[in-house]
């Protein structure tokens, strides 16, 4: 763990990505798994994944996910791995998700010294481009997807709230982009029957009607995340910042708001997409609305295929006298790899490390759960393959 963290690797430090990639390969060749670097186009500007595959008919088809690069660029100050006391240690991905990684191999190394994995059937997948995939997802993720689906059961491996609690469900992330217009002209005549409402009201209205309207739902949320309004507007995604003209004494032209939209199942998403719609199409006078929507990250639904495998772990912590597992608010957690393959296997997430403050510097990793949550993926493992 203290190697992989103390190598650089941010989504875009490619070299860096690969570099980890090839000292967890050589774990995987040692035990006898098939193992594999898959290369995505340049235009992606990503490094690729690692797979490692061994194939068998000893219980179920296991798909073990990991990913390889971390949030910290090599532009950002570098933090090694460093030991703060007995139970905790800090670095760069320590905890998301190097961490997860190492724990997958140590619990194969077990099973492998007990003779454990001959005849199993695993495919280790770890993305080299977890926290900015490369984009379209359609290329980045369909190696992924494609070998996920002839598996029967997902684990992964990003951060474990604390030992009791593991994933069953998370958050799938998409986004919209509003428009609005409206006559321009003097201020003066705003309300008229002439000018009407302006394209500024006629946001106005529609966002907070669809606060009206949605707000409460469980496990729905969506965040107008940039608003830009006037005369004369302009928005550059790219650089995620926008600019406009416009005076006190002149009617609003043009506004254009982008924001996103988190779902617990494809349902809630399209409920919420249908009832916005209706929402932006009852204009004011003078004015008129679109809404345009984009797909992200599906969500990963809580099924009972997932509880079902919640139980075994639930099962095998108790055996260990570790206590009670339950599955975690799906709403504490953000959209993850897993949730490319939900819809198509028994899924499970946050297995891995415990510890604080992902995706900031001086995220931690706690040391004195960390090989009871090893312990538990091994016999997790020997429990789905005997
Ligand atoms: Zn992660």
């Amino acid at each position: 763990m203290e190697k992989a963290v103390n190598i650089n690797s941010g989504t875009l430090n490619h070299e860096g990505v690969r570099a980890v990639g090839n000292l967890f390969r050589k774990e995987f060749d040692a035990m006898g798994f098939t193992t594999e670097w898959i290369q995505l186009p340049d235009s992606l500007n990503r490094a690729g994944h690692l797979v490692a595959t061994r194939t068998g008919s000893k219980g179920k088809k296991i798909f073990l996910i990991g990913h390889l690069d971390t949030v910290f660029e090599k532009s950002m100050p570098f933090s090694p791995y460093t030991r703060l006391n007995d139970s905790t240690a800090t670095g760069q991905g320590v905890n998301d998700m190097k961490g997860g990684d190492v724990m997958i191999i140590a619990a194969l190394q077990a099973l492998h010294t007990q003779g454990l994995l001959e005849d199993t059937n695993i495919t280790v997948y770890f993305t080299g481009d977890e926290e900015s995939a490369g984009k379209p997802t359609s290329i980045s993720r369909k190696d992924f997807i494609d070998r996920a689906k002839k598996s029967e059961i997902a684990l992964a491996y990003e951060t474990a709230m604390s030992l009791d609690i593991v994933a069953t469900a998370r958050r799938g992330a998409s986004g919209w982009e509003l428009s609005t217009s409206g006559k321009t002209g003097h201020s003066s005549g705003i309300f008229n029957q002439n000018m009407g409402y302006g394209a500024i009201y006629e946001a106005a209205r529609i966002l907070d009607q669809f606060r009206e309207a949605l707000s409460q739902e469980k496990y729905l949320t969506f965040n107008p995340g940039v608003i830009v309004g006037g005369t004369e507007v302009d928005y550059d995604y790219g650089k995620a910042a926008g600019t406009s003209v416009g005076k006190t004494n002149i009617i609003a032209q043009k506004v254009l708001v982008t924001g996103d939209l988190r779902f617990i199942s494809e349902k809630q998403k399209n409920a919420a997409r249908e009832k916005m719609k209706e929402i932006v199409a009852q204009n004011l006078p003078m004015t008129s609305a679109k809404i345009t929507f984009s797909d992200g990250i599906p969500a990963m639904e809580p099924t009972d295929a997932n509880q079902k495998l919640l139980s075994v772990v639930d099962k095998i912590s108790q055996d260990m006298g570790l206590g009670k597992v339950r599955a975690g608010d799906p709403g504490a957690r953000g959209a993850g790899d897993i949730s490319y393959i939900a819809q198509y296997v028994s899924c499970l997430d946050g297995l891995g490390a415990s510890g604080r403050g992902a995706h900031a510097p001086g995220e931690t990793i706690n040391l004195r759960e960390y090989p009871l949550l090893t312990q538990r993926t091994a016999l997790l493992l020997y429990r789905l393959t005997k």
